[in-house]
Protein backbone atom coordinates (compact mmCIF):
# COMPACT_ATOMS: atom_id res chain seq x y z
CA UNK A 1 0.00 0.00 0.00
CA UNK A 2 1.24 3.74 -0.78
CA UNK A 3 2.36 5.22 2.34
CA UNK A 4 0.85 7.94 1.75
CA UNK A 5 -3.02 5.85 2.66
CA UNK A 6 -1.19 3.98 5.67
CA UNK A 7 -0.38 4.99 9.03
CA UNK A 8 2.74 4.25 10.99
CA UNK A 9 3.83 1.06 12.09
CA UNK A 10 2.55 1.25 15.80
CA UNK A 11 0.38 4.04 15.78
CA UNK A 12 -3.54 3.78 15.47
CA UNK A 13 -6.53 5.78 14.32
CA UNK A 14 -9.71 6.21 16.49
CA UNK A 15 -12.58 6.43 14.26
CA UNK A 16 -15.17 8.61 14.70
CA UNK A 17 -18.01 6.07 15.67
CA UNK A 18 -15.27 4.56 18.28
CA UNK A 19 -13.97 7.79 20.09
CA UNK A 20 -16.48 7.73 22.68
CA UNK A 21 -14.96 4.84 24.17
CA UNK A 22 -11.80 7.39 24.90
CA UNK A 23 -14.10 10.34 25.78
CA UNK A 24 -16.09 8.37 27.97
CA UNK A 25 -12.84 7.04 30.15
CA UNK A 26 -11.12 10.10 29.75
CA UNK A 27 -14.45 12.23 31.14
CA UNK A 28 -14.24 9.40 34.30
CA UNK A 29 -10.82 9.49 35.03
CA UNK A 30 -11.05 13.31 34.86
CA UNK A 31 -14.11 13.16 36.94
CA UNK A 32 -13.05 11.19 39.97
CA UNK A 33 -9.70 12.73 40.29
CA UNK A 34 -11.57 16.27 40.32
CA UNK A 35 -12.68 14.87 43.35
CA UNK A 36 -9.54 13.68 45.07
CA UNK A 37 -8.20 17.39 44.28
CA UNK A 38 -6.39 16.95 41.05
CA UNK A 39 -6.61 19.80 38.62
CA UNK A 40 -4.82 19.08 34.93
CA UNK A 41 -2.00 19.97 33.18
CA UNK A 42 -1.10 20.41 29.75
CA UNK A 43 2.42 19.97 28.78
CA UNK A 44 4.29 19.78 25.21
CA UNK A 45 4.60 16.11 23.48
CA UNK A 46 8.35 16.93 23.20
CA UNK A 47 10.63 18.46 25.83
CA UNK A 48 14.88 18.35 26.04
CA UNK A 49 16.12 14.71 25.77
CA UNK A 50 18.15 15.44 28.74
CA UNK A 51 15.04 15.68 30.96
CA UNK A 52 13.72 11.98 30.41
CA UNK A 53 17.91 11.12 30.50
CA UNK A 54 17.89 12.40 33.72
CA UNK A 55 14.40 11.89 34.95
CA UNK A 56 13.63 8.34 33.36
CA UNK A 57 16.99 7.09 34.27
CA UNK A 58 19.51 6.80 31.59
CA UNK A 59 19.79 2.64 32.14
CA UNK A 60 16.45 2.43 31.70
CA UNK A 61 14.88 0.26 28.52
CA UNK A 62 12.87 3.57 28.11
CA UNK A 63 16.02 5.63 27.51
CA UNK A 64 18.10 3.21 26.18
CA UNK A 65 16.12 1.28 23.30
CA UNK A 66 12.40 3.26 22.91
CA UNK A 67 12.88 6.63 22.82
CA UNK A 68 11.98 8.74 19.64
CA UNK A 69 15.29 11.15 19.53
CA UNK A 70 16.17 13.89 16.86
CA UNK A 71 17.67 17.05 16.27
CA UNK A 72 15.57 19.65 15.55
CA UNK A 73 16.55 22.25 12.61
CA UNK A 74 17.85 24.28 15.36
CA UNK A 75 20.27 21.38 16.67
CA UNK A 76 18.38 21.06 19.56
CA UNK A 77 18.32 17.16 20.69
CA UNK A 78 14.50 16.50 21.36
CA UNK A 79 12.47 13.63 22.52
CA UNK A 80 9.09 12.73 21.87
CA UNK A 81 7.63 12.20 25.92
CA UNK A 82 7.77 8.60 26.30
CA UNK A 83 5.48 9.29 29.65
CA UNK A 84 4.45 12.35 31.43
CA UNK A 85 6.04 12.22 34.94
CA UNK A 86 9.38 13.79 33.81
CA UNK A 87 7.28 16.81 32.17
CA UNK A 88 4.99 17.99 34.93
CA UNK A 89 7.84 17.95 37.16
CA UNK A 90 10.08 20.19 34.48
CA UNK A 91 6.77 22.24 34.70
CA UNK A 92 6.54 22.31 38.72
CA UNK A 93 9.68 23.63 38.78
CA UNK A 94 10.12 25.93 35.79
CA UNK A 95 6.30 27.81 36.61
CA UNK A 96 6.76 27.99 40.37
CA UNK A 97 4.39 25.48 41.24
CA UNK A 98 6.90 24.05 43.99
CA UNK A 99 5.85 27.80 45.43
CA UNK A 100 2.23 26.80 45.80
CA UNK A 101 0.52 24.92 48.89
CA UNK A 102 1.63 21.34 48.97
CA UNK A 103 1.05 19.09 47.79
CA UNK A 104 0.19 19.94 43.90
CA UNK A 105 -2.30 17.30 42.79
CA UNK A 106 -2.21 17.40 39.27
CA UNK A 107 -3.27 15.07 36.55
CA UNK A 108 -3.10 15.20 32.60
CA UNK A 109 -4.24 13.02 29.44
CA UNK A 110 -0.99 12.77 27.62
CA UNK A 111 -0.29 10.94 23.98
CA UNK A 112 3.21 9.20 24.73
CA UNK A 113 5.87 7.40 22.11
CA UNK A 114 7.76 4.24 22.63
CA UNK A 115 9.81 2.93 20.36
CA UNK A 116 8.49 -1.14 21.29
CA UNK A 117 7.17 -3.66 19.23
CA UNK A 118 3.51 -3.11 18.36
CA UNK A 119 1.30 -6.04 19.49
CA UNK A 120 -1.68 -6.29 21.42
CA UNK A 121 -1.73 -3.23 24.38
CA UNK A 122 1.45 -2.03 23.31
CA UNK A 123 1.64 0.52 20.53
CA UNK A 124 4.41 3.27 19.69
CA UNK A 125 2.15 6.26 20.00
CA UNK A 126 -0.23 5.72 23.26
CA UNK A 127 -2.13 7.47 25.50
CA UNK A 128 -2.06 8.15 29.38
CA UNK A 129 -4.41 9.20 31.92
CA UNK A 130 -1.73 10.23 34.86
CA UNK A 131 -1.49 11.55 38.33
CA UNK A 132 1.15 13.02 40.08
CA UNK A 133 1.05 14.48 43.47
CA UNK A 134 4.16 16.59 44.71
CA UNK A 135 5.01 17.49 48.18
CA UNK A 136 4.21 14.40 50.44
CA UNK A 137 5.77 12.16 52.59
CA UNK A 138 3.27 10.44 54.18
CA UNK A 139 1.78 7.18 53.28
CA UNK A 140 -1.70 8.37 53.66
CA UNK A 141 -1.03 9.85 50.17
CA UNK A 142 0.33 6.30 49.06
CA UNK A 143 -3.15 4.70 50.35
CA UNK A 144 -4.83 7.91 48.58
CA UNK A 145 -3.57 7.65 45.29
CA UNK A 146 -4.15 3.64 44.98
CA UNK A 147 -7.66 4.28 46.48
CA UNK A 148 -8.27 7.01 43.14
CA UNK A 149 -6.53 4.55 40.80
CA UNK A 150 -9.33 1.90 42.19
CA UNK A 151 -11.40 4.16 42.10
CA UNK A 152 -11.91 5.06 38.63
CA UNK A 153 -11.48 1.58 37.19
CA UNK A 154 -14.54 0.71 39.84
CA UNK A 155 -16.74 3.04 38.15
CA UNK A 156 -15.31 1.77 34.94
CA UNK A 157 -17.19 -1.42 35.91
CA UNK A 158 -13.08 -2.97 34.95
CA UNK A 159 -13.14 -6.21 36.80
CA UNK A 160 -10.84 -9.09 38.07
CA UNK A 161 -8.13 -6.91 38.61
CA UNK A 162 -5.57 -7.77 40.78
CA UNK A 163 -3.66 -4.82 42.65
CA UNK A 164 -0.39 -5.65 43.38
CA UNK A 165 2.09 -3.38 45.55
CA UNK A 166 5.57 -3.94 46.96
CA UNK A 167 8.32 -1.44 48.26
CA UNK A 168 11.36 -0.92 46.45
CA UNK A 169 13.11 1.29 49.26
CA UNK A 170 15.35 4.54 49.44
CA UNK A 171 18.77 4.96 48.26
CA UNK A 172 19.82 3.87 52.10
CA UNK A 173 18.18 0.52 51.87
CA UNK A 174 19.23 0.04 48.21
CA UNK A 175 22.81 0.24 48.60
CA UNK A 176 22.92 -2.87 50.68
CA UNK A 177 20.17 -4.69 48.05
CA UNK A 178 22.37 -3.94 45.47
CA UNK A 179 25.02 -5.07 46.65
CA UNK A 180 23.30 -8.69 47.36
CA UNK A 181 21.66 -8.26 43.65
CA UNK A 182 25.67 -7.65 41.87
CA UNK A 183 26.21 -10.71 43.88
CA UNK A 184 23.61 -12.79 42.46
CA UNK A 185 24.29 -11.85 38.99
CA UNK A 186 27.65 -11.60 38.70
CA UNK A 187 27.55 -15.45 39.38
CA UNK A 188 25.46 -15.91 36.18
CA UNK A 189 26.67 -12.82 33.88
CA UNK A 190 27.63 -14.82 30.68
CA UNK A 191 23.72 -15.85 30.07
CA UNK A 192 22.33 -12.05 30.65
CA UNK A 193 21.49 -10.17 27.48
CA UNK A 194 24.35 -7.33 26.57
CA UNK A 195 22.28 -4.41 27.97
CA UNK A 196 22.29 -6.52 31.03
CA UNK A 197 25.69 -7.46 31.42
CA UNK A 198 26.49 -3.31 31.36
CA UNK A 199 23.81 -2.76 33.88
CA UNK A 200 25.39 -5.00 36.68
CA UNK A 201 27.64 -2.40 37.55
CA UNK A 202 25.40 0.89 37.70
CA UNK A 203 21.95 -0.12 37.93
CA UNK A 204 21.16 -3.81 38.79
CA UNK A 205 17.79 -3.54 39.77
CA UNK A 206 17.33 -2.68 36.07
CA UNK A 207 17.84 -6.49 35.22
CA UNK A 208 14.85 -7.44 37.33
CA UNK A 209 12.78 -5.24 34.13
CA UNK A 210 14.43 -6.62 31.66
CA UNK A 211 11.88 -8.18 28.75
CA UNK A 212 14.33 -10.76 27.35
CA UNK A 213 12.92 -14.14 28.29
CA UNK A 214 16.77 -15.56 29.44
CA UNK A 215 16.98 -12.14 31.69
CA UNK A 216 14.01 -12.74 33.34
CA UNK A 217 14.43 -16.19 33.91
CA UNK A 218 17.27 -15.74 35.61
CA UNK A 219 15.53 -12.80 37.19
CA UNK A 220 12.89 -15.18 39.01
CA UNK A 221 15.05 -16.49 41.70
CA UNK A 222 17.36 -12.74 42.16
CA UNK A 223 16.84 -11.34 46.10
CA UNK A 224 14.11 -9.38 46.64
CA UNK A 225 14.28 -5.79 47.88
CA UNK A 226 11.50 -5.61 50.41
CA UNK A 227 14.09 -8.10 52.51
CA UNK A 228 16.30 -5.35 52.67
CA UNK A 229 14.32 -2.51 53.38
CA UNK A 230 15.52 0.12 56.38
CA UNK A 231 13.43 0.57 59.31
CA UNK A 232 11.73 3.88 57.43
CA UNK A 233 10.79 2.07 54.59
CA UNK A 234 9.36 -0.99 56.58
CA UNK A 235 7.20 1.50 58.29
CA UNK A 236 6.05 3.40 55.61
CA UNK A 237 4.88 0.26 53.64
CA UNK A 238 3.26 -1.03 57.14
CA UNK A 239 1.19 2.27 57.07
CA UNK A 240 0.23 2.54 53.80
CA UNK A 241 -1.11 -1.30 54.56
CA UNK A 242 -2.94 -0.01 57.19
CA UNK A 243 -4.57 2.74 55.10
CA UNK A 244 -5.46 0.37 52.53
CA UNK A 245 -7.13 -1.97 55.01
CA UNK A 246 -9.17 0.50 56.11
CA UNK A 247 -10.12 1.40 53.12
CA UNK A 248 -11.21 -1.61 52.38
CA UNK A 249 -9.13 -1.66 49.42
CA UNK A 250 -8.00 -5.32 48.27
CA UNK A 251 -4.04 -5.78 47.45
CA UNK A 252 -1.50 -8.77 47.53
CA UNK A 253 2.47 -7.92 48.46
CA UNK A 254 4.32 -9.12 45.03
CA UNK A 255 8.00 -8.36 46.04
CA UNK A 256 8.74 -9.07 42.22
CA UNK A 257 7.31 -5.48 41.12
CA UNK A 258 10.04 -3.11 40.75
CA UNK A 259 8.59 -0.52 37.86
CA UNK A 260 10.35 0.49 34.50
CA UNK A 261 11.53 4.12 35.06
CA UNK A 262 14.22 4.68 37.38
CA UNK A 263 12.80 7.28 39.39
CA UNK A 264 10.46 5.17 42.02
CA UNK A 265 11.35 4.56 45.88
CA UNK A 266 9.45 3.45 48.49
CA UNK A 267 5.53 2.06 47.48
CA UNK A 268 5.08 1.05 43.93
CA UNK A 269 1.84 -0.50 42.57
CA UNK A 270 0.59 -2.19 39.63
CA UNK A 271 -3.31 -2.76 38.85
CA UNK A 272 -2.85 -6.44 36.86
CA UNK A 273 -5.41 -7.84 34.86
CA UNK A 274 -5.08 -11.49 33.49
CA UNK A 275 -8.19 -11.00 30.64
CA UNK A 276 -5.92 -9.50 28.21
CA UNK A 277 -1.91 -11.36 28.13
CA UNK A 278 0.89 -10.54 28.64
CA UNK A 279 -0.17 -7.04 28.50
CA UNK A 280 -1.73 -6.49 30.95
CA UNK A 281 -0.80 -3.84 33.51
CA UNK A 282 -3.67 -0.93 33.07
CA UNK A 283 -2.46 1.13 35.68
CA UNK A 284 0.79 1.44 37.33
CA UNK A 285 2.65 4.13 39.63
CA UNK A 286 4.08 4.70 43.17
CA UNK A 287 6.56 6.86 45.44
CA UNK A 288 9.27 8.72 43.91
CA UNK A 289 11.04 10.74 46.43
CA UNK A 290 13.82 11.58 44.77
CA UNK A 291 12.89 12.44 40.87
CA UNK A 292 12.17 16.72 42.12
CA UNK A 293 15.57 17.26 43.94
CA UNK A 294 17.28 15.14 41.09
CA UNK A 295 15.79 17.36 38.35
CA UNK A 296 17.45 20.58 40.14
CA UNK A 297 14.27 20.92 42.87
CA UNK A 298 14.37 20.93 46.12
CA UNK A 299 13.83 17.65 48.09
CA UNK A 300 10.21 16.84 47.28
CA UNK A 301 8.54 13.36 48.11
CA UNK A 302 5.70 12.67 45.56
CA UNK A 303 4.41 10.38 43.72
CA UNK A 304 1.99 9.09 41.03
CA UNK A 305 0.47 6.83 38.62
CA UNK A 306 -0.38 6.55 34.51
CA UNK A 307 -3.18 4.34 32.87
CA UNK A 308 -2.80 3.19 29.74
CA UNK A 309 -6.10 3.93 28.17
CA UNK A 310 -5.93 1.51 24.86
CA UNK A 311 -5.38 -0.90 27.09
CA UNK A 312 -8.08 -0.26 29.57
CA UNK A 313 -10.28 0.18 26.33
CA UNK A 314 -9.00 -3.38 25.20
CA UNK A 315 -9.76 -4.50 28.24
CA UNK A 316 -13.06 -3.07 29.07
CA UNK A 317 -14.10 -4.42 25.47
CA UNK A 318 -13.01 -8.54 26.44
CA UNK A 319 -14.93 -7.86 29.43
CA UNK A 320 -18.03 -6.62 27.57
CA UNK A 321 -17.86 -3.54 30.20
CA UNK A 322 -20.52 -0.92 29.55
CA UNK A 323 -19.72 2.06 27.73
CA UNK A 324 -22.68 4.48 27.91
CA UNK A 325 -24.29 4.24 24.73
CA UNK A 326 -23.00 6.80 21.19
CA UNK A 327 -24.59 9.99 20.97
CA UNK A 328 -26.79 9.66 17.98
CA UNK A 329 -28.94 12.96 16.53
CA UNK A 330 -32.13 13.58 18.21
CA UNK A 331 -33.69 15.10 15.25
CA UNK A 332 -33.23 14.71 11.79
CA UNK A 333 -34.92 16.80 9.47
CA UNK A 334 -36.22 15.40 6.08
CA UNK A 335 -37.03 18.49 3.61
CA UNK A 336 -38.28 18.72 0.02
CA UNK A 337 -37.66 22.08 -2.23
CA UNK A 338 -36.23 25.30 -1.62
CA UNK A 339 -38.72 26.56 0.90
CA UNK A 340 -39.02 23.71 3.12
CA UNK A 341 -35.13 23.50 3.20
CA UNK A 342 -35.81 27.05 4.53
CA UNK A 343 -37.73 25.59 7.54
CA UNK A 344 -35.81 22.91 7.93
CA UNK A 345 -32.76 25.52 8.62
CA UNK A 346 -34.31 27.24 10.87
CA UNK A 347 -35.94 23.96 12.53
CA UNK A 348 -32.34 22.60 13.37
CA UNK A 349 -30.59 25.91 14.17
CA UNK A 350 -33.80 26.17 17.14
CA UNK A 351 -32.96 22.93 18.15
CA UNK A 352 -29.31 22.69 18.51
CA UNK A 353 -29.99 26.06 20.48
CA UNK A 354 -31.84 23.82 22.78
CA UNK A 355 -29.01 21.67 23.13
CA UNK A 356 -30.29 18.80 20.86
CA UNK A 357 -28.21 17.16 18.06
CA UNK A 358 -30.21 17.91 14.83
CA UNK A 359 -29.21 17.42 11.08
CA UNK A 360 -30.39 17.56 7.71
CA UNK A 361 -29.52 16.01 4.77
CA UNK A 362 -26.75 18.79 3.20
CA UNK A 363 -26.87 17.01 -0.31
CA UNK A 364 -30.69 17.38 -0.71
CA UNK A 365 -31.21 13.99 -1.76
CA UNK A 366 -34.45 12.53 -2.60
CA UNK A 367 -36.70 11.78 0.15
CA UNK A 368 -35.98 8.24 0.15
CA UNK A 369 -32.48 8.31 0.06
CA UNK A 370 -32.88 10.90 3.13
CA UNK A 371 -34.98 8.45 4.69
CA UNK A 372 -32.44 6.10 4.22
CA UNK A 373 -29.48 8.44 5.73
CA UNK A 374 -31.41 9.33 8.90
CA UNK A 375 -31.50 5.79 9.41
CA UNK A 376 -28.01 5.23 9.25
CA UNK A 377 -27.85 7.91 12.00
CA UNK A 378 -29.80 6.34 13.89
CA UNK A 379 -31.85 9.38 15.07
CA UNK A 380 -34.34 9.10 17.39
CA UNK A 381 -37.07 11.37 15.40
CA UNK A 382 -37.33 11.88 12.27
CA UNK A 383 -39.69 14.81 10.60
CA UNK A 384 -40.80 15.40 6.51
CA UNK A 385 -41.03 18.79 5.33
CA UNK A 386 -42.44 19.28 2.16
CA UNK A 387 -44.19 22.42 -0.19
CA UNK A 388 -47.86 20.79 2.01
CA UNK A 389 -45.95 20.93 5.47
CA UNK A 390 -44.58 24.64 5.06
CA UNK A 391 -48.14 25.67 3.87
CA UNK A 392 -50.23 24.17 6.12
CA UNK A 393 -47.71 24.62 9.20
CA UNK A 394 -48.01 21.21 10.25
CA UNK A 395 -45.70 18.05 10.33
CA UNK A 396 -45.67 14.73 11.78
CA UNK A 397 -43.01 13.93 13.80
CA UNK A 398 -41.71 10.41 13.68
CA UNK A 399 -40.35 8.45 16.33
CA UNK A 400 -37.45 6.44 14.76
CA UNK A 401 -37.55 3.21 16.86
CA UNK A 402 -41.08 2.93 17.42
CA UNK A 403 -42.43 3.85 14.25
CA UNK A 404 -45.61 6.39 16.08
CA UNK A 405 -46.45 9.68 14.44
CA UNK A 406 -47.76 12.48 16.22
CA UNK A 407 -48.54 16.06 14.58
CA UNK A 408 -46.26 18.70 15.49
CA UNK A 409 -46.39 22.42 14.92
CA UNK A 410 -44.01 24.10 13.21
CA UNK A 411 -44.55 27.26 14.40
CA UNK A 412 -43.44 26.42 18.02
CA UNK A 413 -41.55 22.92 17.13
CA UNK A 414 -38.99 23.38 19.84
CA UNK A 415 -41.58 22.82 22.58
CA UNK A 416 -43.89 20.49 20.93
CA UNK A 417 -40.71 18.16 20.50
CA UNK A 418 -40.07 18.65 24.38
CA UNK A 419 -43.52 17.51 24.64
CA UNK A 420 -43.72 14.77 23.00
CA UNK A 421 -40.19 13.38 23.07
CA UNK A 422 -40.48 13.88 26.73
CA UNK A 423 -43.84 11.97 27.59
CA UNK A 424 -42.50 9.20 25.53
CA UNK A 425 -39.74 8.84 27.75
CA UNK A 426 -41.16 9.21 30.44
CA UNK A 427 -43.74 6.06 29.22
CA UNK A 428 -40.64 3.81 28.58
CA UNK A 429 -39.09 4.84 32.13
CA UNK A 430 -38.62 1.88 34.05
CA UNK A 431 -36.89 1.94 37.34
CA UNK A 432 -35.48 -1.35 39.07
CA UNK A 433 -36.74 -3.77 36.32
CA UNK A 434 -40.26 -2.03 36.76
CA UNK A 435 -42.22 0.28 34.76
CA UNK A 436 -42.31 3.39 36.90
CA UNK A 437 -45.29 4.83 38.54
CA UNK A 438 -46.08 8.34 37.17
CA UNK A 439 -49.42 8.71 38.92
CA UNK A 440 -48.31 8.01 42.51
CA UNK A 441 -45.17 10.46 42.33
CA UNK A 442 -47.87 13.04 41.54
CA UNK A 443 -50.12 11.97 43.62
CA UNK A 444 -52.49 10.95 41.19
CA UNK A 445 -55.20 8.74 42.07
CA UNK A 446 -55.70 6.11 38.54
CA UNK A 447 -59.21 5.73 39.02
P1 LIG B 1 5.10 -2.53 30.36
O1 LIG B 1 5.73 -3.32 31.45
O2 LIG B 1 3.80 -3.10 29.88
O3 LIG B 1 6.03 -2.16 29.26
P2 LIG B 1 5.67 -0.03 31.58
O4 LIG B 1 6.17 -0.40 32.90
O5 LIG B 1 6.65 0.29 30.50
O6 LIG B 1 4.67 -1.16 31.03
P3 LIG B 1 4.63 2.50 32.46
O7 LIG B 1 5.78 3.29 32.00
O8 LIG B 1 4.43 2.30 33.90
O9 LIG B 1 4.58 1.11 31.68
O10 LIG B 1 3.31 3.15 31.85
C1 LIG B 1 2.06 3.11 32.53
C2 LIG B 1 1.00 2.40 31.73
O11 LIG B 1 0.99 2.85 30.39
C3 LIG B 1 1.22 0.91 31.60
O12 LIG B 1 0.75 0.24 32.73
C4 LIG B 1 0.38 0.59 30.38
O13 LIG B 1 -0.98 0.48 30.73
C5 LIG B 1 0.59 1.79 29.51
N1 LIG B 1 1.64 1.55 28.51
C6 LIG B 1 2.98 1.55 28.68
N2 LIG B 1 3.62 1.33 27.51
C7 LIG B 1 2.64 1.19 26.58
C8 LIG B 1 2.65 0.95 25.16
N3 LIG B 1 3.77 0.84 24.47
N4 LIG B 1 1.45 0.86 24.54
C9 LIG B 1 0.28 1.00 25.21
N5 LIG B 1 0.22 1.21 26.53
C10 LIG B 1 1.38 1.32 27.21
MG1 LIG C 1 7.45 -0.74 28.89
Amino acid sequence: MALVTKAVKGTKDVLPKDVYKNQYIEATALDIAEKFGYKEIRTPSFEHTELFQRGVGDTTDVVQKEMYTFDDKGGRSITLRPEGTAGVVRSYLENGLCNETLPQKICYIDSCFRYEKPQAGRLREFHQFGVECLGTASPLADAELIALGTSILDTLQVKDLSLEINSIGCPTCRAEYHKALKEYFLSRKDKLCQTCRERLDRNPMRILDCKSPVCSEIAKDAPVVIDYLCDECKEHFEKVQEYLKAMNIEYTVNPKIVRGLDYYTKTVFEFISKSIGAQGTVCAGGRYDGLVDELGGQKTPSLGFAMGIERLILLMETQNAPFPDENVPDLFVVALGDKATLKAVEIVKDMRAEGFTALLDLNQRSVRAQMKYADKLNAKFNIVIGDNEVETGVAKLKNMTTGEETEIALETFVSGFYNISLSEQLADLEINGEEFDFASLFGVNEE
